[in-house]
C-alpha cells in the first residue's frame, strides 16, 4: 500500500529564462522589471563579466560595483549600499556565485531593489529568500521574501569558465540541497521530483563537465541541475548536512562548496537508517547501490577532495565541531547524538568511505 499523502507546497515565485544565449535578453528583462538603472554586482575575479553586463545594458546600467567576497562582509554590504544610493540604481543584476547574489540581497534586504541575478556557479542562492551576512566574524542568516530574485537567466555560456573543481564541488553543494529535500521536515512531491531530478542530471553532467569544461550540453545539463538544487534549497528546510557545514564554515573557515562535498556522503550514511524512500531515490538517481557510497564514489570520480583534513582541518578540532553541532536542536531525520556526530565528523575527516 502506497503511504497517505499530506504536505504543503509553497512555490518560490520567480521568472526563469534558461538557454545558451539567453543573457541577450538582459535589457528587456530589465525594462520588464519596470527598472531603467541596473547596479551590477561582480567580485574582482570577475569584473570582466560585470563589465560585459554594463555594456549590455548600455543607457540603463548606473555603474559597476566589483568587490564581492565570500560570506557577505557586512562592511561590503554597506559600501555597496551606499553606491546603489549614490548612484540612483531602481535594480540590481547580480552577475557569479553564491557571494555576489548575496551582496544583491543584501542590498535588497535594506530597499527593496529588484534583483535580476545571472548565476555562473551552481549554489543555487539565486532561488531562495535567504540572506546571510557577515559581522564580527559571526554569519547573520534570515528568510525575507524581499531577497529572492524576481528574475533569473540562467545562460549556460557563463559557467564554462567556472574551473573543473569549482564545477564538482558547487555541483556537489548543489547535490547536497537535493539530498536533504529529499527527507526534509517539509518534504513533498514535487519538490521531491525536482530534487532526484537534479541528482540524476548533475550525476550525469559532472563528470563530462570536469574533463571538458567547454562541452555546452554538459553545462546545461549541470546548470538545469543547479536550478532545481536553487528551488529545493529555497523551498523546503535543511537538516544535518547543512547544519554542520555551516557550523565548520563558520567556526573554522572552511571553504563552502569543499566542505559540502566531504561531509554530504557521511550526513547520508548517519541519515539512511531513518529516511529509506529517501535514500532510495538518490541511489536510483545515481545509478548506485547506495546513496551514501553513490556520493563518495561521485565526488571521488571527480577528483573532489574527500577529507577535512585535506581541507585544513585539525584533529583536535573534532571534539569541540561535535559539541557546537549539538548545541541548537533542529529537524534531522535520525536523532542527533553527540557520539554519533562525533564519529561522523571523524569520518568525514579521515575521508573513509562510507
Ligand atoms: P562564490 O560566489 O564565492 O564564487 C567563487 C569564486 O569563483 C569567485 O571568485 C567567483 O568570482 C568565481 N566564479 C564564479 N563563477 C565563475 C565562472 N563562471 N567562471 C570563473 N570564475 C567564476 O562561490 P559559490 O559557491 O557560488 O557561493 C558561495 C557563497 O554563497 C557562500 O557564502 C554561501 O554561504 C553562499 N550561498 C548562499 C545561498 C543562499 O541561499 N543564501 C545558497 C548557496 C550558497
Amino acid at each position: 500500500m502506497a503511504e497517505m499523502l499530506s504536505f504543503v507546497y509553497q512555490s518560490v515565485p520567480s521568472r526563469v529564462i534558461f538557454g545558451a544565449g539567453c543573457l541577450d535578453k538582459l535589457p528587456e528583462e530589465i525594462q520588464k522589471l519596470g527598472a531603467s538603472k541596473a547596479l551590477v554586482l561582480s567580485t574582482p575575479e570577475q569584473r570582466q563579466s560585470g563589465l560585459d553586463m554594463v555594456a549590455r545594458l548600455g543607457a540603463h546600467s548606473a555603474g559597476l560595483f566589483d568587490r564581492a567576497v565570500m560570506h557577505v562582509p557586512i562592511e561590503t554590504a554597506q559600501a555597496a549600499r551606499e553606491e546603489a544610493q549614490r548612484l540612483g540604481a531602481d535594480c540590481c543584476v547580480a552577475v557569479g556565485g553564491g557571494s555576489t547574489t548575496g551582496l544583491a540581497k543584501a542590498i535588497a534586504l535594506v530597499s527593496t531593489l529588484p534583483i535580476l541575478a545571472v548565476p555562473t556557479t551552481y549554489a543555487g542562492s539565486e532561488m531562495t529568500p535567504i540572506w546571510g551576512i557577515t559581522e564580527s566574524g559571526l554569519k547573520k542568516t534570515g528568510r525575507d521574501p524581499r531577497v529572492l530574485p524576481k528574475t533569473v537567466l540562467y545562460d549556460p555560456s557563463l559557467t564554462v569558465s567556472l574551473p573543473p573543481a569549482l564545477s564538482a564541488t558547487s555541483g556537489m553543494n548543489s547535490i547536497a540541497h537535493c539530498v536533504e529535500a529529499l527527507y526534509a521536515e517539509e518534504a513533498n512531491p514535487i519538490i521531491s521530483l525536482m530534487a532526484e531530478e537534479g541528482i540524476r542530471a548533475f550525476a550525469q553532467s559532472l563528470p563530462v563537465v570536469v574533463k571538458e569544461p567547454g562541452n555546452l550540453e554538459a553545462r546545461s545539463q549541470a546548470l538545469y541541475a543547479a536550478w532545481l538544487g536553487g528551488i529545493a534549497l529555497g523551498t523546503v528546510g535543511m537538516a544535518l548536512h547543512h547544519k554542520l557545514c555551516h557550523t565548520l564554515g563558520g567556526t573554522y573557515n572552511l571553504p563552502h562548496a569543499e566542505t559540502h562535498t566531504v561531509v554530504l556522503p557521511h550526513a547520508v550514511a548517519y541519515n539512511t537508517p531513518a529516511a529509506p524512500e529517501a535514500m532510495s531515490r538518490i541511489a536510483r538517481a545515481l545509478g548506485a547501490t547506495s546513496a551514501a557510497e553513490g556520493i563518495y564514489n561521485l565526488a571521488s570520480s571527480l577528483g573532489a577532495p574527500t577529507s577535512l583534513a585535506a581541507l585544513g582541518m585539525k584533529a583536535g578540532d573534532l571534539d569541540r565541531a561535535a559539541e557546537i553541532a549539538v548545541q541548537n536542536p533542529y529537524y534531522n531525520p535520525r536523532p542527533i547524538t553527540r557520539d554519533g556526530i562525533r564519529a561522523l565528523l571523524e569520518n568525514a575527516f579521515e575521508g573513509r568511505r562510507p
